[in-house]
């Protein structure tokens, strides 16, 4: 495994991230002795980034998470979120996060979190987000119970110009930066490297689009992105290979992401994304995959609030 620095904090994360979400059963029912042998799995293959949250299985992940790193919590570096509990669910007041991080801290069994995260903010208030969340994360870093603080979400312009009017360690874009699709690029690494703000991506596969099963019924992506990433799933298994090692590969080789966060809740997962990330891509395949893709290239989805999505209001902000 490798690691690299995630911005300016001192922390060296591994280039694959385990994402905890589904550990809550976000994709399907799970059982205890596979989510337990996946987060020891990946611990004996040298992942040390997990990313977890209380709306994971409406507090489910946080608590399976802690229960898997009983004896094991000073081997992992340890992210999770506040600010969003439910489907609807969002409260980003100082007073609500300030109490979320002691929740969060007797599920995982700990006293402190490396990386405290504020939840999908396109769902708060700009203001807010900037004048008070943040605010109240540094007061929690200040006390100990969080070492750096940071933003999620999907968004990229409101990403960018919370993280210039925060200030913040680290910010963690999902679903903008995978085979299907790159404004991330475009939008939020720029800004990420000159400030030297840690850069998480998540969901290499595009939240599951991207594997043999499909993805689940909650899926937000429009019909034309499912179908092309179906077509890019038969097209890796006519080849030969499994679709995940392509675009977990595609992923990790990205310069300036510190590291690229998969759900994961099997052990065999946990081996099969370690072994793939090692396997170079085929530059044919690429190209016809990228053909593939070429007509929904960089279609997203709306999230949030209207004036915080891409061509929103608060997208235009000066920063
Ligand atoms: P993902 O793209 O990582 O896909 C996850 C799905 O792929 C799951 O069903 C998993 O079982 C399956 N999978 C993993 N490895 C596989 C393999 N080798 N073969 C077949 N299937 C495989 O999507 P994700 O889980 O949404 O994203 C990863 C993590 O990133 C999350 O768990 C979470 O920690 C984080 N995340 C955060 C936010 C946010 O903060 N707003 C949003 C999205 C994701």
């Amino acid at each position: 495994m490798q690691y690299r620095s995630l911005g300016k904090t001192n922390l060296k994360v591994s280039i694959l991230g385990f994402g905890a979400s589904p550990l809550g059963d976000e994709f399907r029912k799970t059982t205890a002795p596979e989510r337990n042998s996946a987060v020891h799995a990946a611990i004996d293959r040298g992942i040390n980034f997990f990313d977890v949250s209380p709306y994971y299985g409406r507090t489910l992940a946080e608590e399976r998470l802690g229960e898997a790193l009983v004896g094991r919590r000073d081997e992992v570096i340890l992210a999770t979120k506040c600010g969003r509990y439910d489907i609807d669910g969002f409260d980003f007041s100082a007073r609500r996060v300030t109490a979320s991080i002691d929740e969060s801290l007797r599920r995982l069994r700990t006293d402190y979190v490396d990386l405290l995260q504020a939840h999908d903010i396109e769902f708060g208030d700009y203001r807010q987000i900037v004048e008070e969340t943040i605010p109240a994360l540094r007061r929690i870093q200040q006390s100990g119970k969080a070492r750096f603080i940071g933003i999620t979400g999907l968004p990229l312009k409101m990403l960018r110009n919370v993280a210039a009017a925060g200030g913040v360690d680290t910010i963690l874009s999902y679903c903008r930066y995978n085979l299907m699709i790159n404004d991330m690029d475009e939008i939020l690494t720029p800004y990420a490297r000159e400030n030297g703000i840690g850069l998480i991506n998540a969901s290499p596969l595009h939240m599951g689009i991207l594997t043999e099963q499909g993805p689940p019924s909650w899926h937000p992506a429009p019909e034309p992105v499912k179908r092309a990433g179906a077509k890019v799933v038969e097209l890796c298994a006519r080849r030969g290979v499994r679709v995940a090692d392509v675009a977990l590969r595609y992923c990790i080789e990205h310069p300036y992401v510190a590291t690229t966060l998969v759900g994961m809740s099997r052990p065999d997962h946990v081996e099969r994304n370690v072994e793939g990330i090692m396997k170079p891509i085929d530059p044919e395949l690429l190209a016809e995959i990228r053909a593939v893709v070429a007509p929904v290239a960089n279609i997203t989805w709306p999230s949030g609030r209207p004036e915080n999505n891409d061509y929103g209001e608060s997208s235009d902000r000066a920063h």
